[in-house]
């Protein structure tokens, strides 16, 4: 009656398993839902991915491929209701949000609840399990109606869950006045401090988002478990406190870029890049190997003018080769496009410059990069590691500053930058941070740095070796995987519970 097949069969087709992934539609969390929903597609599963029509383009060529190469992944394309919450045309492009109106956008989001659950009962298979982005409160009410479990979406460490989860429960900035006094990380072995400016907790401090905050915290709490792009090798102690503090199983699935190594995805992985593959990869290859610094800071964040100057000032100054991300450059005024081709001019054939969105993976896999100026969100920072590069620490906001100190203090891959305050989204003038001869000395260590700065090298292929061990045959994540399938496969028998092992 209420649309559902009787016996949660897999109507007709031969998948083990109907995973229904709902990502969040800013890139650093759409990457990693994507490339989670094509490597359980890889072991069997059909995974439908839902997406807005402003970010369908983003990620059609790596499904497109994807499903060519046989893989069951389908993108249930769904419009949100921009009219009903007073947004703007094309508003579910989040480039095209202002801030003020975020509010409005999460509502629109929650909106897409009763299309998307009609849309699931319409076409077979029915899902075995809803996989939702954690900022996607409503999934809970979407999984009920479904009848089916829902496990929650991240793509951040454990560490930085367990240190959100452990100030919060622990009420460690209860009686701190101060936004930026350092307080020690309740409930950890090693001594980690942090600010409730740097970790206020997710949503927490936004202005409007109080109840939000809330709500997605009790929907997390009350998940069937928690999905996430990290790898247990590299923070097994975190991995496993975590899963405790939770009473929760947390699958650890990554490095999910890792699905990409083998395909011809890498290059359009996110987006469409504003440099040509083969015209990068030329580039890199008249490189020494490991000489190259990379630098960006993702897909949000936005450098004031000025900062805009001092970094390219201590890049040409380091007298390294450099690829620089530059997001947005044509916004920055004039003075700014004059000295960035001037800069450009100055160091011709030693840096590049790329103005829009960077084939990051394949950059950070080249031979010739050394090292990564990372604002520390964490899909850069799993690329990083997966790639066996050092990197500066540069946090910007949200999850970066705990990822930055798991990066320099837990995995001791990292030189801090020295940035110990948040720059929401740049969005506020705020002076410069961060000055050229900073960048100059930051790039020069994590290049050179002495026995110290091989050690730290020395560290990071380690991990990556590691990092490439876990998702293959036998590895950590490999086995979650097969898990995850095995947990929510589709089962024949009537009588049998519609998910678990149980
Ligand atoms: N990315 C990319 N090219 C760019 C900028 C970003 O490929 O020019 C990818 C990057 O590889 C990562 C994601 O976008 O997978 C950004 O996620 P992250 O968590 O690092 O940062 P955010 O953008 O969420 O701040």
């Amino acid at each position: 009656a209420n649309g559902r097949p009787t016996a949660n069969d897999s109507g007709g087709c031969d998948v083990k398993a109907h995973f229904v992934f709902i990502p969040l539609m800013f890139q650093g969390h759409l990457i990693p839902a994507v490339d989670t929903a094509l490597l359980l597609a890889t072991h069997g599963a059909l995974a439908s991915v839902v997406v807005t029509p402003s970010n369908t383009g983003r990620i059609r060529p790596t499904v497109d491929l994807a499903r060519k190469s046989g893989l069951a992944v389908r993108l249930v394309e769904l419009p949100l209701d921009l009219a009903a919450e007073g947004l703007p045309d094309g508003a579910d492009d989040v480039d095209k949000v202002p801030p003020s109106l975020w509010t409005n956008y999460f509502r629109a989001l929650a909106r897409l609840r009763e299309p998307l659950e009609r849309h699931l009962r319409e076409h077979a298979p029915y899902p075995t399990c809803v996989v939702a982005d954690f900022c996607h409160p409503w999934a809970r009410e979407l999984a009920a109606s479904l009848e089916v479990p829902r496990l929650s979406f991240f793509s951040m460490c454990a560490f930085c869950l367990l240190c959100q989860h452990n100030v919060e429960r622990f009420n460690a900035y209860d009686g701190v006045a101060d936004d930026h006094e350092l307080v020690v990380v309740p409930g950890l072995e090693k001594r980690i401090e942090v600010s409730r400016a740097q970790a206020p907790g997710f949503f927490r401090g936004t202005p409007g988002f109080e109840k939000f905050a809330d709500d997605a915290e009790q929907v997390l709490a009350e998940a069937d478990g928690i999905v996430t792009n990290s790898f247990v090798e590299m923070e097994p102690e975190y991995v496993a406190d975590y899963a405790e503090a939770r009473a929760m199983k947390v699958w650890t699935v990554g490095p999910v870029s890792l699905f990409h190594q083998r395909t011809a995805t890498l290059a359009s992985r996110g987006n469409t890049a504003a440099i040509g593959a083969d015209d990068c990869l030329r580039w890199l290859d008249g490189k020494e190997p490991n000489s190259v610094v990379y630098v960006s800071f993702g897909s949000l964040a936005h450098a004031q003018p000025k900062q805009v100057v001092e970094l390219g000032l201590g890049l040409e100054a380091s007298g390294h080769p450099f690829i620089w991300v530059v997001k947005n450059a044509e916004q920055y005024g004039e003075d700014v496009v004059e000295f960035l081709h001037e800069l450009e001019a100055r160091v011709a054939g030693r840096g590049l410059l790329i103005k829009g969105w960077a084939p990051q993976v394949l950059i950070l896999s080249h031979a010739a990069t050394g090292s990564f100026v990372t604002h520390c969100g964490w899909n850069s920072t799993m690329e990083a590691v997966t790639a066996g590069l050092p990197v500066v620490t540069w946090p910007h906001f949200a999850d970066q500053f705990l990822n930055a100190k798991l990066a320099v203090e837990v995995l001791e891959i990292g030189v801090d930058v020295g940035v110990t305050e948040p720059l929401m989204y740049q969005l506020e003038e705020k002076e410069i941070v961060v000055a050229r001869d900073v960048v100059e000395k930051a790039v020069r260590d994590i290049m050179h740095g002495g026995d110290e700065g091989e050690e730290r090298r020395r560290r990071a292929r380690g991990l990556a070796a590691k990092a490439r061990t876990a998702v293959e045959k036998g590895g950590s994540s490999h086995a979650n995987l097969l898990d995850l399938i095995n947990c929510f496969k589709f089962k024949v028998d009537a009588g049998c519970r519609p998910f678990g092992t149980a």
